[in-house]
């Protein structure tokens, strides 16, 4: 029998009741009519795609946006449309981002008896003055009811989204929104740091205030980069007590938690993306659907934007996406996908940063040391060719 590849497969569902003050994804507010229509179509670009044979699903993740917007049966028809197309793992991870805002007993009821498996709630603080200023929906009270609804539900794995370096944030508040997640005894935390995007109101506000901080110097309202660092040492120590491992720089996980979904991302297996503006990457061919919702909606999906990847941009990709990683990259599996030896490539690089102390080789690997991990914006790039 021929041999399938894994793949991961991404639902986007670009729809919020509300934009975040922060937020630069693809995602509007809609009415429940758009949302109808745009299931359907979701579920036609499922149904249309073809030569699923050479694959077994491993994962679904369904992002966005704010999937728990949809009514759970629009939910259950996507996943069926998956299930009746492609081959499944019986063990696949199924994860939907939530809400907490959004979240009812029938709706993880419903998700569960669907298949779902892995919960992700974007909560960002323990704070309610700290949610109303990143303008989120929800209060941490609405989180909590969620989170045990969630347990009573049957959800075993949920992670926790967590931002750090928020205007006006303190070392302490940071401290107490870890704590708080962590004593849930939640299975993982995703801990990011706000980074200030362009046509955001975020932007507005706060543009110079990031120049300062990314020039080193004194900013006013946003913490500086020291207190920002603080916070990720503050939350690798605190993970760490509570039985969370650092897996990727900013993930967190009991083991056997880590979220196997993104870690199909950073190995770059092959995965499909469908809905409006989602990415696919195919036998290194990068592509991208329409995010023009009319033309997504008419059944144009086309992924459209086609970028076929270089063997210099695969080999840079496999360094930066696998070092991200505790575990890091393994120089075999290097030379096998590119049918070079490892040390023509990146030998000369990987020494200089070991004598810098930012990397480690050990077992025919090479990962990052903690070091590393600290500075892996400077550390990634020596990776580019
Ligand atoms: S809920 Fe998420 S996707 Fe929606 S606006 Fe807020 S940050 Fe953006």
């Amino acid at each position: 029998m021929e041999q399938t590849k894994n793949l991961g497969i991404y639902i986007h569902i670009p729809f919020c009741i509300r934009k975040c003050a922060y937020c630069d994804f693809l995602s509007f507010t809609s009415e429940e009519e758009a949302r109808k229509k745009y299931a359907e179509s979701l579920i036609s670009e499922i149904q249309q795609f073809e030569d699923v044979k050479r694959w077994h699903v491993t994962s679904i993740f369904i992002g966005g946006g704010t999937p728990s917007v949809l009514k759970e049966e629009e939910t259950g028809r996507i996943l069926e449309a998956i299930q009746n197309k492609f081959n499944m793992d019986e063990d696949a991870e199924i994860t939907t981002e939530a809400n907490p805002g959004t979240l009812t007993k029938d709706k993880l009821y419903t998700y569960r008896r669907q298949g779902i498996n892995r919960l992700s709630l974007g909560l960002q603080s323990v704070h309610d003055k700290e949610l109303k200023l990143l303008g989120r929906i929800h209060t941490y009270d609405d989180f909590l009811k969620g989170f045990h609804l969630a347990r009573e539900a049957g959800f075993s794995n949920i992670n926790v989204d967590l931002m750090s370096a928020l205007p006006g944030q303190t070392a302490d508040s940071w401290k107490e929104s870890l704590l708080k997640i962590l004593r849930l005894k939640v299975e993982h935390i995703s801990a990011y740091s706000l980074i200030i995007e362009e046509g955001t109101p975020f932007y507005e506000k706060y543009a110079d205030d990031a120049k300062l901080r990314d020039m080193g110097e004194d900013c006013h309202i946003l913490p500086s980069e020291e207190e920002d660092r603080g916070m990720y040492y503050e939350t690798r120590r605190l993970t760490g007590e509570y039985g969370l491992e650092q897996y990727e720089i900013s993930n967190y996980a009991k083991p056997g938690y880590e979220c196997r979904h993104n870690q199909a991302y950073w190995l770059r297996q092959d995965y499909l993306g469908f809905g409006l503006g989602a990415s696919s990457l195919i036998d290194n061919v990068r592509l991208r659907n329409t995010v023009d919702l009319a033309q997504y909606n008419q059944g144009i999906f086309k992924k459209e934007e086609r970028e076929v990847l270089s063997l210099q941009e695969q080999m840079e990709e496999t360094m930066f996406l696998g070092l991200r990683m505790k575990g890091g990259i393994s120089t075999v599996e290097f030379e096998t996908a590119f049918h070079t030896p490892f040390s023509a490539v990146y030998g000369k690089t990987v020494l200089g940063l070991k004598n810098e102390g930012l990397v480690q080789t050990e077992d025919e690997r090479v990962f990052l040391t903690e070091k590393g991990f600290d500075l892996s914006n400077y550390t990634l790039a020596q990776f580019l060719l």
